[in-house]
């Protein structure tokens, strides 16, 4: 099986509610103060489902229902964290 990850699209920015930071119990979710928005490192990510729960701005999709005009928000993630998107892919095995 292919591992999941979760995935913060375009709704995060300028919100940064944080409330996805506090449940996630792998600390793959970050950013900074200058960030516009949180990212997920898909390396650490465990497919928990808790950010995408408590998001109030509905930003956060598991990678396969990431919709078609945040498809780029996969690469931007993985970028915050030093990575390829090739190497997010690679984590989820696609
Ligand atoms: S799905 Fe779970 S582990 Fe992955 S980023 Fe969200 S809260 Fe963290």
């Amino acid at each position: 099986m292919p591992r999941m990850f979760y995935v913060i699209a375009e709704p995060c920015i300028g919100v940064k509610d944080g409330a996805c930071f506090d449940v996630c119990p792998t600390q793959a979710i970050q950013t900074t103060e200058e960030s516009t928005q949180y990212y997920i490192d898909a390396d650490l990510c465990i497919d928990c489902r808790a950010c995408e729960l408590v998001c109030p701005v509905s930003a956060i999709f598991s990678y396969y229902d990431l919709p078609e005009q945040w498809a780029g928000y996969t690469e931007i993630n993985a970028r915050f964290f030093g990575k390829t998107k090739g190497g997010a892919g690679a984590a989820a095995g696609v």
